[in-house]
């Protein structure tokens, strides 16, 4: 993946578009655990209503990602990851959404690992297919628990489909909880990564429901209290404008920055079928892949930033590739 940079001067600018920000806060009254005897009100001070940020609650997917750190380590083929499959499952289907589990193996540097694909399909009448998508795997260092670095986009995903499975959708709506992101060894070196979303491109193409997939949104590192992300610049770029300027018109446009920066994930396995893909990332975090990737890195506003802009530019992605 790529290089990291070192940010300065940015929080102020950040704290005038989100009012109350704590820059570099190292806890929050969402700190609470799931045992407090409030913790709904706890997180609810933390992020913005969900009236205003299209339905979408931020303190919602905050708790999520509470309960896959509280999971503890979850790397690809562990105790840890089948935990962390039983919470994702269990929640899909409390929200009522239809759960698929696409069971493999996948050939690794430590030999044969089964992984699992969660997929919700949300059906509709109109045969094409956006896909949102995240991986939940965690990278495999000792003790690390990837708070941001896939409990954040876990967390908004699992969000995401409270909302949309709940309403009805113009399109057939995906969302795919992808295993095996990372590396198994520490360096990011093909083809050892993106081990689930490979295997979900490869079974969508030969089963050939790949053609009906029009746009593939990935996201990944969307917790940072201070985010930046940049037009990743292998995605579609139409899809990434469509993204981008949905974010500008909300006031996002601090966050959702004009710079370009290009990112290995995910949304490549898409890209190399020609299926039209962007992520959304900011990778440029100093606790990238180390194990303070804790809880108190994730900002539920962040959380609500990314689930608004998914949910307020779905009509006009729905308008482009009718
Ligand atoms: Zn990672």
């Amino acid at each position: 993946m790529g290089a990291r940079f070192q940010r300065t001067g940015f929080c102020a600018t950040v704290a005038a578009v989100l009012v109350a920000v704590a820059c570099g806060h190292q806890t929050s009254p969402a700190m609470d655990g799931p045992k407090a005897a409030s913790p709904a009100l706890a997180s609810a001070v933390a992020a913005p209503a969900a009236e205003t940020t299209g339905g979408f609650d931020g303190a919602r997917a905050y708790k999520h990602v509470e309960q896959l750190v509280a999971i503890g380590p979850h790397p690809a083929g562990t105790d840890g990851i089948r935990r962390a499959q039983t919470y994702i499952i269990e929640q899909l289907k409390g929200f009522g959404c239809p759960v698929e589990e696409q069971d493999f193996h996948a050939s690794t540097p430590i030999g044969d690992v089964a992984m699992k694909n969660i997929l919700v399909k949300i059906p509709s009448a109109n045969p094409n297919i956006i896909l949102y998508a995240s991986h939940y795997d965690t990278k495999r260092i000792d003790k690390f628990v990837g708070a941001d670095d896939g409990g954040s986009s876990t967390g908004v995903l699992l969000e995401l489909a409270r909302v949309l499975c709940g309403r009805k959708n113009a399109q057939t709506i995906w969302l795919a909880f992808l295993d095996g992101e990372e590396a198994f060894n520490l360096q990011w070196v093909d083809p050892d990564n993106t081990y689930g979303s490979r295997e979900l491109a490869a079974s969508l193409a030969l089963s050939g429901t790949l053609r009906h997939v029009k746009a593939m949104i990935l996201v990944d590192m969307v917790g940072p209290a201070n985010p930046v992300f940049k037009r990743e610049t292998n995605s579609t770029p139409w899809l990434t404008e469509i993204l981008w300027s949905t974010a500008a018109r909300l006031g996002y446009g601090n966050v959702f920055v004009n710079e370009g920066s290009a990112v290995e994930d995910d949304h490549l396995s898409f890209l190399n079928r020609d299926v039209p893909a962007a992520d959304i990332i900011d990778l440029e975090v100093p606790y990238w892949h180390t194990t303070n990737d804790t809880l108190d890195k994730v900002d539920p506003r962040t959380l609500a930033i990314t689930g608004h802009v998914l949910i307020a530019s779905l009509p006009e992605l729905e308008k482009k590739i009718r």
